[in-house]
């Protein structure tokens, strides 16, 4: 299949990657000319614009950071909506709120264009692997036509309801992380200061009510969990400055709701003062270093 594939970062990049591999053929857009050439290498061909890229297409995935960058790639004068053919179907994987992807999926509906949100979870190891789950918001029809293609990308393949629904599932499972990794963090550290051992604490944990992802996957203590980032000094994993973006998504989000998140706004804080010291590149598990001595 031709596909047209826009935004080649840290997930865009492995994504099309996958996508060369299962034998489709591919039109490429980024500012970065490097992961450009590198792609082309591997088969895929360079456009000069989302409109370019789009033209002759069979199918339009983006992958962008933010809501204005997937505006304007889509909405833009040389936009994908510029180039696309009629009925051909899109999907934009950012992570954004759901107000713009129903926005940007009215603009494409009105030149005959289904659209859905599939933004993801799995961070950049699901994306080289393939493993990646995909919250699609998106009519049957046009789940059923992108399922196959996403499956070549994830192992989970979800279909959350009409366009939008992707984001809001997104959106509430990462408040929900965010507050139960400072909830452990805050359990783990007033253990420690109290002066049990965190290994100990840290298997009740796990045996008892307080058991979550973030106690038993991820556990923000050094060495509990061999694999977590705070095994490695934070390194890798999912960036705080990320996690930082999601809560503002979804403290937006509750605010346009009249809905109220309080938890969700006092995490949201503790990430902003982590940023303010310098430590967003750090795995958000380091929200664990606000309630611990400087070591
Ligand atoms: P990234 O910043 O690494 O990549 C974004 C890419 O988009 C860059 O290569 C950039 O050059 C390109 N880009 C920006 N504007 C463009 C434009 N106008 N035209 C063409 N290309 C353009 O971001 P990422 O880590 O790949 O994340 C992409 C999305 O996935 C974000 O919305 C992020 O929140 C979400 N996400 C990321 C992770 C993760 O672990 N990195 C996990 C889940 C979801």
């Amino acid at each position: 299949m031709k596909i047209a594939f826009i935004g080649l970062g840290n997930m865009g990049a492995p994504m099309a990657r996958n996508l060369i591999k299962a034998g489709h053929s591919l039109n490429l857009v980024d500012l970065n000319k490097t992961v450009l050439a590198e792609l082309e290498q591997l088969g895929g061909s360079i456009s000069a614009s989302a409109r370019e890229a789009a033209q002759g297409a069979e199918l339009v995935i983006t992958m962008l950071p933010a809501a204005v960058h997937v505006r304007s790639v889509w909405l833009g004068e040389d936009g994908v909506l510029a180039g696309i053919g009629k009925g051909v179907p899109a999907v934009d994987c950012s992570t954004i709120d759901p107000q713009t992807a129903r926005d940007v999926a009215a603009a494409a509906a009105k030149q005959g264009v289904a659209m859905a949100d599939a933004p993801v979870s799995g961070g950049t190891g699901g994306a080289t692997a393939g493993t990646l789950t995909f919250m699609v918001g998106a009519t049957p029809e046009l789940f059923a036509t992108l399922q196959p293609v996403l499956a070549q990308m994830g192992r989970n393949i979800v279909h959350c309801g009409e366009v939008g629904t992707g984001q809001i599932a997104k959106i509430c499972n990462n408040l929900l992380l965010a507050i139960s990794m400072v909830g452990v963090s805050e359990a783990m550290a007033l253990g420690d200061a109290l002066g049990i051992d965190t290994g100990v604490l840290a298997g009740i944990i796990n045996s008892s009510t307080g058991r979550c992802w973030s106690s038993e996957m991820y556990n923000p203590w050094p060495g509990i969990v061999e694999t977590a980032p705070a095994s490695r000094g934070y390194t890798g994993g999912f960036g705080a400055e990320l996690m930082l973006k999601d809560l503002g998504l979804a403290t937006e989000a509750a605010r346009q709701a009249h809905q109220p998140v309080v938890l969700g706004a006092v995490a949201q804080q503790l990430y902003q003062a982590m940023s303010q010291r310098g430590e967003g590149g750090k795995d958000f598990s380091a929200i664990i270093n606000s309630y611990r001595k400087p070591q």
